[in-house]
């Protein structure tokens, strides 16, 4: 058992408007936090009121972006407990995150002690309405005070937790995606499998572009050719050729491997669906909605969960999917994958952890 040390607030702060959250808005109450000395590992363990920091500026951090997070939530189910989604996939992905960045590997159970400590400690914030939700931030930062270029010898692992509304408030609806062929996310060798802060730093342009023409997300290209799909904003990426599932392969390193991703394709294939995982680039997709073959599109990730495309608009063409609804495969992997994250399907891959 991680040593957690607890240091309360004296009055908790006002709840928000549970109708009315939106995403990564409000913070509760408390955040834990432990640190790192070289020498000495991770160490104190703590649980303290929800506040700022105080760090040096010349902390490596704010110079050369050594920092790493996760994204996860926190469900209540329909007994009023509460269950966190496959955390020690979340954990592996933090560690081989950490193995990237030179960032030192932190102990599983303790992380997940960690996780579970924090929950519990803002229980009273975990919302209940439909679809509502407590999101989970853990973080690293590089805290040497010192601008040379090398891996820090000291950090700061915090964890920071926010109720979030429905996604969906006013149902699923189906998004428009610009495929961005001038800027790439993530190359071969570089970090796209790692979730740091760097990857979203230089995909911003890109966003911003497509958002100014309508859009709501960009589809990433491959960083070598600019031929292949990667991912969709910060989502990975299903589509449906003529029945079949098709979802672009991690080997390359340069896309992020989803949890949501992975459970999509384990539920699908439990489902009876054909899933291939491989290569898949922009011009079998044209090709396959040339043939009335594009049958379906969709985004997986924790924040929506799937997120399916109605219009995808590559610069040369406009491709309606579906008839911008959403689609068979999408709508039952919503309703089963959300089922079992909130306690209403029966979890028969044992994936949720109570907290
Ligand atoms: C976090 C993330 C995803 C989705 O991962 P989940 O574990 O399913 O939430 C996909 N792409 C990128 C770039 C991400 O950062």
């Amino acid at each position: 058992m991680l040593n957690i040390r607890y240091e309360l607030v004296k009055e908790k702060k006002a709840k928000p408007d549970w109708d009315n959250l939106g995403f990564g808005k409000h913070f509760t109450d408390h955040m834990f936090i432990m640190d790192y000395d070289a020498g000495q590992g991770w160490h104190d363990a703590r649980i303290v009121p929800y506040q700022n920091l105080s760090l040096d500026p010349a902390c490596m951090v704010f110079h050369y972006a050594q920092e790493m997070f996760e994204g996860l939530k926190a469900y209540r189910t329909p007994d009023g407990s509460v269950q966190l989604f496959r955390p020690d996939q979340n954990i592996d992905r933090m560690n081989r995150t950490n193995e990237r960045l030179c960032i030192p590997q932190l102990d599983k159970n303790d992380v997940l002690d960690a996780l579970r400590a924090i929950v519990k400690t803002e229980e009273d914030w975990v919302p209940k309405k439909e679809g509502t939700s407590l999101y989970i931030r853990p973080f690293i930062i590089a805290t040497d005070v010192q601008l040379g270029v090398h891996p820090s010898k000291s950090y700061k692992f915090m964890i920071i937790t926010c109720p979030v509304g429905a996604y969906y408030a006013e149902g699923i609806k189906p998004v428009k995606i610009f495929v961005e062929r001038e800027y790439v996310r993530a190359v071969r060798g570089g970090t796209g499998f790692a979730k740091v802060g760097g990857n979203y730093a230089c995909s911003l342009i890109g966003q911003e572009k497509a958002e100014k023409m309508g859009y709501s997300q960009v589809l990433w290209l491959d960083g070598i050719e600019h031929k292949y799909i990667d991912e969709v904003g910060a989502m990975n990426v299903f589509f449906v050729l003529d029945g079949k599932v098709i979802t672009p392969a991690l080997e390359e390193g340069s896309i992020l491997p989803g949890v949501t991703r992975k459970s999509s394709i384990q539920l699908l294939r439990d489902m009876g669906y054909t899933v291939e995982e491989r290569k898949l680039s922009l011009a079998e997709v044209e090709e396959a909605y040339a043939n009335g073959k594009l049958d379906e599109a969709f985004g997986t990730g924790t924040a929506a969960v799937v997120s399916p495309m109605g219009l995808l608009d590559t610069g040369d063409q406009k491709m309606l999917i579906n008839n911008n609804e959403i689609g068979p495969v999408a709508q039952k992997l919503y309703d089963t994958l959300t089922g079992i994250q909130w306690g209403r399907v029966e979890d028969k891959f044992g994936w949720t952890v109570k907290v």
